[in-house]
């Protein structure tokens, strides 16, 4: 274990596992209520997923989007997260998410110095669904200065290596072949960083500054539990390290250690699909859900990840081969998708997670997968237009393109049947022309449209024809940035036992947990949202307040 801030101590009030943003979130929001904490991380950085995520958090009736005058209320909220659910959720845990998302951004904000932007037209993920929104619910992080935040421990932060780039930034200027290279590195040299790194930078900045100690390589692997004849017998009152420190917790052991995707026998057995790959750092490996499972901890919602198409492109974190995430990729006008019977299957442009549910079809008669491989497949046009991933025109075709003088070439070196993707592509093009796409209803609703490009010349931002060879393609499988089943609390984060109660001294929040919106991915920011929300919530509740931080406020005002 390396201590990155402050001296080694036997006991904190508050011990906090991983270093993800719903660990920092409930590690700042304890620690500003004057907790001694410590935050203890099993890899060598720190931010986990969180760090090198888009950091954005969906936030339905914010007060940025109430000061835009936008109109949104938690109810019509309720409506669309319960609808996004399907059925799966738990009131207590969609209500927690929904009513105190707005508190937890004002508190963030004011108390801890987390800046965000408000996104204001990046439309909900289902806008079929009752309650969605077309914009308004959507925040970002500002660029931050990770070296004026946090010196030399920003070093300790996990980066993706991306350029900082705001999401609204890449809204204006649309296709990364028009993005301004040169004054993106200039941001760099100076310490700016955006997206996940900027919002982990700001936590950790705040839960540092208001006294938490934080270590790396501390792996928790038991936690420890009064077990005496007194009334409190049954608390966790500590965790054991990997190392066999024990540490022990005052008042509470916070478990923030993300996902079980990256171990494997955990997501065979327990997700609803075979998981072909992920993003998130290796270290999430389930540690946190076993933890908790080995002193009675309820589990559930395991089946469920945050879903998303991916290719294997060679992209690896911490030396292990991770999924590429692919979005303008299959968004993009004049690019599609197609299965291994060279056919389309679904509207490319939906969002990840119910795409990525299309790529888990079975095909029973012939016991195989149906879409799975799939193929983005776009041309030459398209390459020249915008790219694909890093890969620009004109450059030496990366291993992970296939690529084809026609596409009945293609479709040889990919094994789907020729005729069926002359056919598929013949069909989208003439329909693409015209802006339509009858068959799936690409390009139909503002979601897919925002992810198109506003400035192309066809009639639809989503949809453009395949028609100059050389062809292309690349094979899609479905991935996930985490999984978001486990430990299932309630709606202030406090871990239930197996029948239902809570056990004393131990909280849980993010991917380690049962997802708030259960089956559901309501729109942009909706992992990080929630999981901020109760990891809010942890902290508040972890040092005897209320929630309701607004009402805390006018209280205290009303007081003086
Ligand atoms: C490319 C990408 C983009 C994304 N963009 C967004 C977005 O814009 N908005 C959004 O809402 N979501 C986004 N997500 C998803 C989001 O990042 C995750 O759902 C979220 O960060 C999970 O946060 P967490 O706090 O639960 O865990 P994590 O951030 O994964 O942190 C868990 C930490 O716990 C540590 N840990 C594990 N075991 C132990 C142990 N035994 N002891 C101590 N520490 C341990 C891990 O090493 C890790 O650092 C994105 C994900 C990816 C990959």
């Amino acid at each position: 274990m390396k201590y990155l801030t402050g001296r080694p101590q036997a006991a904190y009030d508050v011990v906090v596992l991983g270093s993800g943003a719903g660990a920092l979130t409930a590690a700042a929001t304890a620690a500003r209520a004057g907790k001694s904490v410590v935050v203890l991380e099993k890899a060598s950085l720190l931010g986990g997923t969180s760090a090198v995520s888009g950091g954005m958090l969906w936030i339905a009736a914010n007060h940025h989007a109430r000061e835009a005058g936008f109109e949104d209320s938690t109810d019509t909220a309720l409506d669309y997260v319960r609808a996004v659910s399907r059925g799966r959720g738990r009131e207590e845990l969609l209500a927690a998410a929904v009513t105190h998302g707005d508190t937890m951004l004002s508190f963030v904000e004011r108390e801890l110095g987390v800046r965000f932007l408000y996104l204001d037209n990046f439309p909900d993920y289902r806008q079929d669904l009752p309650g969605s929104v077309d914009g308004g619910r959507t925040i970002e992080p500002q660029l931050a200065n990770i070296v004026e935040l946090l010196g030399d421990l920003g070093e300790h932060v996990r980066s993706d290596g991306r350029a900082p780039f705001t999401m609204q930034e890449y809204e204006d200027w649309g296709a990364f072949t028009r993005f301004p290279w040169d004054e993106l590195g200039a941001r760099a040299e100076s310490g700016l960083v955006a997206k996940g790194r900027a919002l982990v930078a700001m936590l950790l900045a705040a839960a540092v500054r208001e006294g938490a100690h934080v270590a790396v390589e501390a792996r928790g692997e038991r936690l420890l539990r009064d077990d005496g004849p007194a009334h409190d017998a049954g608390r966790v009152t500590g965790v054991v390290l990997a190392t066999g420190e024990e540490i022990a917790a005052r008042e509470a052991v916070v478990i923030g250690t993300g996902g079980f995707e990256w171990d494997r026998s955990l997501a065979d057995s327990m997700l609803a699909s075979r998981l072909y790959t992920m993003c998130s750092p290796p270290t999430n490996e389930g540690d946190g859900l076993r933890m908790a499972q080995r002193i009675g901890a309820q589990t559930r919602g395991t089946r469920e990840a945050w879903w998303a198409p991916m290719s294997i492109t060679g992209d690896t974190r911490d030396g292990k081969p991770i999924g590429t995430l692919l979005r303008f990729e299959r968004q993009g006008p004049g690019s599609i998708m197609v299965n291994r019977h060279g056919k389309r299957f679904a509207n490319e442009s939906q969002n990840y997670n119910d795409l990525a549910r299309c790529l888990q079809s079975w095909d029973s008669p012939n016991n195989t997968t149906l879409n799975t491989p799939a193929y983005v497949v776009f041309d030459e046009a398209y390459l020249e237009r915008y790219g694909i991933l890093s890969h620009r025109a004109g450059e030496p075709t990366p291993q992970y393109l296939a690529e084809g003088a026609t596409l009945a070439e293609l479709a040889g070196t990919i094994g789907v049947p020729a005729g069926n993707l002359v056919a598929t592509v013949e069909r989208f093009n003439a329909f693409a022309s015209k802006g339509e796409d009858p068959d799936f209803h690409r390009g139909e609703t503002a979601y897919d449209r925002y992810w198109g490009d506003g400035g192309n010349t066809w009639p639809n931002p989503s949809l453009a024809p395949l028609e100059r060879g050389p062809f292309y393609a690349m094979e899609v499988v479905n991935g996930a940035f985490g999984t978001n089943g486990g430990i299932a609390t309630d709606g202030s984060a406090r871990v239930l036992d197996v029948d239902g109660a809570p056990i004393p001294g131990l909280y849980a929040v993010g991917n380690a947990t049962e997802s708030a919106y259960a089956a559901g991915y309501p729109g942009a920011g909706a992992t990080l949202g929630p999981l901020m929300t109760m990891g809010y919530l942890a902290g508040r509740t972890i040092a005897g307040q209320p929630a309701a931080y607004e009402a805390a406020l006018a209280g205290a005002e009303a007081a003086r």
